[in-house]
């Protein structure tokens, strides 16, 4: 059975027509996702129910369980992305989580990379698989105290990003653990952490001829600015 036309409602004004993972706004293009699938017995309630954009819908359906790579969004990952996101929309919130990239463009074809701030430490790990590598960006310490803590931050992300394809599954869930403890430490210092993929295209080694892979930008913002910024 698909989902009544009461609950897609709900869903919809629950998410405000964005997208529960990537948070764009999506008007009509939005599918409404079964969390539990209907095979699993999975029942067309609104607590099942998560909507997407087609782009996330099919990457949370594209996991091969038999050829299995990269990273499989979990049922209760989906639920935790959908219950932030509604809440974000009822608090009013929706720019408080995507800020406008226009602000931070850099580079040309940049700015159509939505940056998404990051608040968990899965949420990290998950944007940097299967990235070639992470640029870093963050507005200047004041302190030394400051320096020292976006100095961590950094240097769990070098070490990721050179770790994360070989990292166990059963491995990420202390690493994502752990992260969270240092992006709480960012936030209680007045920083919050942003991320865009772009793509960039790369040649040598054993790369033959250009081949586009994604970069991780990460942004380590003061939130005080963003908040008079916006
Ligand atoms: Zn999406």
């Amino acid at each position: 059975m698909p989902f009544s036309e009461k609950i897609k409602e709900d869903a919809m004004i629950a998410c405000g027509r964005h997208c529960c993972i990537c948070h764009k706004f999506c008007g009509n293009k939005m599918e409404v996702h079964h969390i539990i699938p209907q095979k699993n017995g999975g029942e067309d309630t609104f607590e099942n129910a998560i909507p997407l954009c087609f782009e996330c819908h099919a990457e949370v359906g594209a996991y091969n369980t038999s050829h299995p790579k990269g990273v499989r969004f979990s049922k209760t990952e989906l639920k935790r992305h959908r219950d932030n996101w509604y809440d974000c929309v009822k608090r009013g919130n929706m720019a408080g989580n995507t800020i406008p990239p226009l602000k931070l463009l850099r580079e040309e074809g940049f700015e159509n990379t939505p940056l998404v701030r990051i608040t968990s430490g899965i949420q990290l790990l998950n944007a940097l698989s299967g990235c070639c590598g992470a640029q870093h960006n963050y507005e200047e310490p004041k302190t030394r105290e400051e320096a020292s803590i976006i100095s961590e931050f950094q240097k769990e992300i070098e070490y990721l990003s050179d770790a994360d394809s070989l990292m166990e599954e059963s491995e990420r869930v202390l690493v994502g653990f752990d992260l969270n403890e240092l992006i709480t430490k960012m936030e209680e210092k007045g920083f919050w952490i942003f991320t865009g993929r772009e793509n960039v295209f790369l040649m040598g080694g054993a790369i033959k001829t250009p081949e586009d892979f994604p970069l991780l930008h990460i942004y380590i913002l003061r939130k005080d600015n963003l908040q008079t910024n916006s």
